[in-house]
């Protein structure tokens, strides 16, 4: 419209704001896009990318044990924290340049500067105000620690990723997926980690067997994992902590990292004074097109609290310009969205847990195999894969694809597919599996338990 300075404002460019202002610019749309940080965002600078890079160089420690019994003999392996950091570093930078010249050749307009909503079409940046048909707010979401006595002396997995030196002990709250997967980094690359969750067993709303599988597997390469256990105060011992818990048992470790959730990064922003409904929790409610309670305001990805995913707002970027510059009738469909944790062992999941497909089916069959992997009948590994499918006993449906096991993800990536096209029981019985892998289990796994 040629009254504003621009048709789209993207607030953020993150994942999905990133993919909003390059698709949209790319329709002719005048874009610009703020960005406080770093282009890429949570995802591409303290995220998924630096995350599995971490995750990567902690499975070389055991890969080298592992090696011996295929006959390989190495001297005693030794490894170099600030060579991982300076390596990860470079690796990051290079992204933020291919996302700036992406966005640059797409035509969007990069304003390196935190920006502010002053009104329904009012943007504050640099001291500057400046004029917008539309906002599109995509400013994702920030460690959120719970107030306790000492909670100046914690880090979160921002910190995590450019600590000065690696601890000797870590000790890590939470359990969700930055606590278990960190727990299984630290544990990896030789910290003395433990993992201090208030439930009873961690990643609540995940396949009941997988979480118990995984706790054991956790215990048996080290970790510490205490369960029901709270954070009462953290205080500082010479040149470490002492964490004192709820029953008044005292730890002493040399960093305490929280990693209990993210809230949707709206402080500040404007948004409530320009009548922006949110959330209890911060989170900008918003409708099927993305909109906001402000007609002009929109909003996707972590800052709208839903499934905080990387794939899931780029979805969302696309679904958004699809609907508002292309006339499309674009949706992301939340049903059957796989994930995976990148734990040691890995989980990938995608469907219903059973307990989930229980309540709701009713009447289902578990189709479960455990099982040593090859690679492991020469290591000497104690580690197990398990694999389970949940079916509808009436349609025959699968609706549920869970796994622990190395590369999880990479296979329940392609049986997801499978899984929101509808396949039956019967279609992976007579998928022909391909030999010697782990994921033929899938399609043979005959009887139900
Ligand atoms: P973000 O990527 O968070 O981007 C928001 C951007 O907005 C930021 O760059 C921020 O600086 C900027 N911003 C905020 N306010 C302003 C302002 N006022 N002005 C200008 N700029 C502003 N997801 C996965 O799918 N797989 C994984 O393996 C995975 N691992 C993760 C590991 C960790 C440790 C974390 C923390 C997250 C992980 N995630 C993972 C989640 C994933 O990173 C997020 O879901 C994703 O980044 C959300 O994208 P977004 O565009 O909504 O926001
Ligand atoms: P999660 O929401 O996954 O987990 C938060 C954990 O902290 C839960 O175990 C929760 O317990 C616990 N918790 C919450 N509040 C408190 C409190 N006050 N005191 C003690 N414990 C508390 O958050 P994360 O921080 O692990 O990760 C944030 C999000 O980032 C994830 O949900 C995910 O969407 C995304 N992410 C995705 C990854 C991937 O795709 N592999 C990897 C990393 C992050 P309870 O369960 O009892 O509520």
């Amino acid at each position: 419209m040629a009254g504003y300075d621009y048709d789209l404002f993207v607030i953020g460019a993150g994942s999905g704001g990133v993919r909003a202002a390059r698709m949209a610019a790319g329709m002719g749309v005048r874009v610009a896009i703020a960005e406080q940080h770093h282009l890429g965002g949570t995802c591409v600078n303290v995220g998924c990318i630096p995350k599995k890079l971490f995750v990567h160089a902690s499975h070389f420690g055991a890969d080298i044990e592992d090696a011996r019994g295929y006959g390989w003999r190495a001297g005693t392996p030794a490894f170099d924290w600030q060579t991982l950091i300076s390596n990860k570093d470079r690796e990051i930078a290079r992204l933020n340049g291919v996302y700036a010249r992406l966005l640059r050749e797409s035509g969007a307009e990069i304003i390196p500067s935190r920006a502010v909503v002053t009104g329904p079409h009012g943007i504050r940046i640099d001291g500057r105000d400046l004029s917008t048909e539309r906002i599109l707010v995509a400013t994702g979401g920030w460690p959120s620690v719970p107030d306790l006595a000492g909670r100046e002396h914690v880090i979160t997995s921002n910190e995590a990723f450019h600590l000065d030196a690696l601890p000797r002990r870590l000790l890590i709250v939470g359990g969700g997926y930055i606590a278990v997967e960190f727990a299984g980094i630290f544990q990896g690359l030789g910290v003395a980690t433990t993992l201090v969750y208030r439930g009873g067993l961690f990643l609540r709303g995940f396949d009941q067997d997988l979480r118990s599988a995984l706790a054991a597997h956790m215990r048996s390469a080290g970790v510490e994992l205490r369960f029901n256990a709270e954070v009462a105060a953290v205080r500082p011992a010479g040149d470490a902590f002492e964490v004192e818990l709820g029953t008044g048992a005292r730890l002493v470790t040399d960093r305490v990292m929280y990693a209990t959730g993210r809230a949707p990064n709206v402080e500040g922003l404007g948004l409530a004074e320009a009548g922006v409904a949110l959330a209890w929790n911060g989170a900008v409610v918003v409708d099927d097109d993305y909109r906001s309670s402000v007609p002009s305001i929109y909003a996707i990805g972590d800052v709208t609290h839903r499934l905080n995913l990387t794939p899931v707002a780029i979805a969302e970027g696309m679904a958004f310009v699809r609907r508002t510059y292309g006339g499309q009738d674009a949706c992301v469909d939340y049903d059957f969205i796989p994930t995976a944790v990148f734990s040691q062992p890995a989980i990938g999941t995608v469907g219903m847990t059973e307990e989930a497909a229980r309540e709701h089916y009713g009447e289902i069959d578990i189709y479960r195999s455990e099982f040593t992997p090859l690679k492991h009948t020469l290591t000497g590994r104690a580690e197990k894969t398990l694999m389970k499918l949940v079916v509808v006993r009436d349609t025959d449906r699968v609706v549920g694809a869970h796994m622990l096991g190395p590369e999880a993800g990479e296979i329940i990536q392609g049986l997801a597919i499978a899984i929101r096209a509808g396949a039956t029981k019967r279609m992976f019985d007579s998928t022909i599996g391909i030999h010697p892998t782990a994921a033929e289990e899938f399609v043979t796994m005959r009887t139900p338990v």
